[in-house]
């Protein structure tokens, strides 16, 4: 199904991230994690692209499984960076083959060693490029892509990164999904601001509940996200106790969550790190109040496994 499809039937949805597992050993943890994860019914699940394409077979093949063997939407991440046209076009056809309805278009980051591959020999420069390009050729697809409500990292100011995000939009784009933050307020100004410069999509949130500090630290670094100092300081207070790190976590994450919903936000997407237990007791915490959260919630009592 295609997620404009679900938009016009629920104001809110409630969306995971999974990545491909590397080895044998990671797929079975996140068969588990996964499992209880989809018991919950998300209304869709996404699949990330590793850097430069690095699990180009293995994202296909895991959005192969939660589209065509669970028959979940889902929507697989693709980015341009180090792609030819040849390729892209390829890697369309074998995604629309394969009922696969939904992509998010991303132009990615070069690999850490060669800086150089974000000059795409065949013009795939942007996101905005890749967008263009598919939704010309392959006009089969509900088109997600990416903003950043604390600007791009790469951007010059956030004028500047949402003017670039007005013309990504204008080129094909149907909803957003955000950066993760951890303050509401960047998400509620970039609201503002998109809505200024007239981009009138669905802008979903992102969330990520912080239960491993050092590695959550390490990507909101490198993504340019902060972290509210006061919840660094406590996180930094409980360093060695894993309990508590994990209780100060998911309540800051479900005080956020409820914050965004309370003021409007189109539904949540969560970052699962394919690990269940954070996600599962933030979407509990949401179940009393948000009914399409409960809806999901009872019909995951209903088994909706092939196996
Ligand atoms: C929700 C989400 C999911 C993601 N999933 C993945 C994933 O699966 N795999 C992965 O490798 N990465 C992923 N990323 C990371 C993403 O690839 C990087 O952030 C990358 O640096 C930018 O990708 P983009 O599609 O946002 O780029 P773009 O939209 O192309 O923007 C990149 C930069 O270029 C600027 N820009 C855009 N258009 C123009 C223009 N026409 N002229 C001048 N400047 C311009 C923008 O302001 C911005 O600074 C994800 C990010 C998010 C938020």
């Amino acid at each position: 199904m295609k997620i404009t499809d679900i938009f016009k039937e629920t104001k809110r949805t409630f969306s995971f991230e999974f990545f491909p597992p590397k080895n044998l050993n990671a797929a079975v943890r996140f068969g588990i994690n996964a499992g209880q994860l989809m018991k919950l019914n998300p209304s869709f699940v996404t699949g990330t692209y590793g850097a430069g394409g690095s699990t180009h077979e293995k994202t296909f093949d895991m959005v192969d499984l939660f589209n065509n063997s669970l028959n979940f939407t889902c929507m697989p991440h693709y980015t341009c960076v180090n792609a030819t046209e040849e390729k892209i076009a390829y890697d369309m056809r074998v995604l629309k083959d394969n009922n696969i309805e939904n992509i998010m278009l991303l132009r990615g980051d070069p690999p850490k060693d060669n800086p150089e591959a974000l000059k795409n020999a065949d013009g795939f420069n942007y996101a905005s490029d890749l967008i263009q390009f598919v939704k010309k050729y392959y006009d089969h697809f509900a088109i997600g892509a990416a903003a950043y409500p604390e600007k791009h990292p790469e951007a010059r100011s956030m004028d500047e990164d949402i003017r670039n995000l007005k013309y990504k939009v204008d080129s094909g784009v149907d909803f957003l999904v955000t950066q993760m933050f951890f303050d509401n307020d960047h998400y509620y100004r970039f609201l503002e601001k998109t809505q200024k410069a007239g981009i009138n999509c669905r802008i979903i949130p992102a969330i990520m509940p912080i239960t491993n500090y050092k590695q959550i630290k390490k990507f909101a670094d490198i993504s340019g996200a902060h972290i509210p100092e006061s919840l660094q300081r406590r996180m930094e207070a409980n360093l060695g106790r894993p309990n508590e790190l994990y209780k100060i976590g998911l309540d800051f994450a479900i005080k956020q969550a409820h914050d965004l919903l309370e003021n409007g936000a189109p539904g949540l997407h969560f970052y699962t790190l394919n690990k269940c237990r954070a996600a599962v007791d933030l979407y509990e915490s949401l179940a009393d109040d948000y009914k399409e959260i409960r809806k999901n919630y009872e019909k995951s009592f209903s088994p909706h496994m092939p196996f």
